[in-house]
């Protein structure tokens, strides 16, 4: 067959390259100038590691990446860097038992409902059933109030804001719970690295692979697709689609109305990254999960550098300031000094030290679809991988459900869209 994929992000590199193991004549159109989409990273010339614009690790329950990795032969290392989370003018771990007790917002009996909870969501195999609760009234009744409110509420609120936090669906915090692990892995070499080692076995096998070549229309044509690009129309026995959901309702206007629909009534935020680059080491942790109630203008303060050693980066330290936004939100409009000047007042609440003469340089990182918002019965509302056009095929981080977004889980989608494609019914 003769194969078109339109984006070289994780999912869409995945399945190219099993296409192309399969024998098919495949050609990738990526708009961006680099491969990875959402995992690629950048790199300084005094750098010996690429970073992540967009913090980025994996759980050692990541099975689909780490078998992806195996099979290319990239090195993952993993470690077991701490998660700290603020309360009251304080910050605390709270990612093992130990922590979980000793966390002072708890009072009382909070902490024992806190772990039961916590452990019975952990041991449920399956979370679709769970769909049926929002997060916030189930926690609530479950857990109790106190245990609630005093750390899952705040970091949904934090995390999905006051317009979604109360809406997100039981299943997502079972995803996070179910997936998490203590022990974090990264790519030697960055996921970038990674990612280059894929899209260079797929060019190997043959796989044309077309940078800064965005796709601008997909037209039914006969059993198969006709995709647009500046450089003319090109046609194909069938496609697959990696882009957003918002994205492929605008790039495919033949598709039958109810289609389009499921694809805009679903619900995403964008993400907002600031990363700068010190002459010194901020904190002594690698994650910090901040309240927007307690004033931090950002969600999670997180120092790469703390996790993976500054030495990859020419003894640079790394810091994220990380947040998750409507694509309305003024921090989507504001520049990067201006943004800068709301951050950095609140370097101090993590080293009272802090200088802005220890900065050496800074990014800015936004992108409107970040992190899908799954509401109640969220299962019900899924655009299906396979379109109604024939020839069309779509897989975007908001199919992975009920896992949340994730590469682990960008490589199961694209491998198993890549499987269902090749099907004789297909
Ligand atoms: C802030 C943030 C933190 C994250 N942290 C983690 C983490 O710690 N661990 C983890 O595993 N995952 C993390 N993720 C999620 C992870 O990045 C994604 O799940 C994964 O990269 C999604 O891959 P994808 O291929 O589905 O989509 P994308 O990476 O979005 O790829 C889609 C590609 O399509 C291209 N494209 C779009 N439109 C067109 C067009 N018209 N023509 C051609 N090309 C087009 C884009 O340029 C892009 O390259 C994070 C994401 C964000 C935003």
């Amino acid at each position: 067959m003769k194969i078109a994929v339109i984006g070289a992000g994780v999912a869409g590199l995945a399945a190219a390259y099993d296409f192309a193991r399969a024998g098919h004549s495949v050609t990738v159109f990526e708009g961006g100038p680099e491969v990875g989409g959402l995992a690629a990273g950048f790199r300084c010339a005094h750098w010996d590691w690429s970073l992540e614009k967009y913090y980025h690790h994996i759980f050692s329950s990541d099975r689909h990446i780490l078998e992806l990795a195996a099979e290319l032969g990239v090195e993952v290392l993993f470690k077991r860097p701490d998660t700290v989370a603020y309360h009251n003018g304080g910050f605390y771990p709270l990612d093992s038992v130990a922590g979980v007790l000793r966390f002072p917002a708890f009072k009382g009996l909070a902490a024992l409902r806190f772990g039961l909870v916590v452990a019975y969501l952990r041991l449920l195999s399956d979370g679709v059933a769970l769909e049926r609760h929002t997060a916030h009234a189930w926690l609530q009744r479950w857990m109790g109030r106190a245990a609630y409110g005093a750390v899952l509420e705040p970091l949904l609120l934090s995390k999905f804001g006051e317009q979604h936090y109360r809406d997100v669906n039981l299943s997502w915090i079972w995803a996070r719970l179910k997936a998490r692990t203590p022990r974090l892995g990264t790519f030697a070499g960055g996921f970038q690295t990674l990612l280059e080692v894929l899209a260079q076995r797929t060019v190997a096998l043959g796989v044309q692979l077309q940078l800064n070549t965005a796709v601008m229309e997909i037209t039914p044509a006969g059993g198969g697709v006709t995709l647009t690009t500046a450089a003319g129309a090109q046609q194909f026995d069938k496609c697959l689609a990696t882009v957003s959901p918002r994205q492929l309702a605008k790039l495919a206007p033949a598709l039958p109305a109810a289609y389009r629909d499921t694809l805009l009534g679903l619900q995403s935020m964008g993400a907002v990254v600031l990363v700068l680059a010190l002459r010194r080491q901020l904190t002594h942790h690698y994650w910090f999960n901040l309240p927007k109630v307690a004033g931090f203008p950002f969600l999670a303060l997180v120092e790469h550098t703390n996790f993976v050693d500054a030495a990859h980066y020419g003894g640079d330290h790394l810091i994220y300031c990380g947040d998750y936004l409507d694509a309305g939100h003024e921090h989507f409009q504001l520049d990067k000094a201006e943004l800068l000047a709301r951050f950095l007042p609140e370097f101090v609440r993590f080293n009272p030290d802090f200088k802005t003469d220890w900065i050496r340089e800074t990014w800015l990182f936004r992108t409107p679809y970040a992190q899908p918002v799954p509401l109640v019965n969220h299962s019900q509302h899924l655009p299906a991988l396979r379109t109604p056009l024939p020839g069309l095929w779509f897989a975007s981080m908001s199919q992975v459900y009920p896992w949340d977004r994730g590469t682990n889980f960008a490589v199961e989608l694209g491998r198993r869209v890549a499987r269902e494609m090749q099907l004789p019914a297909g």
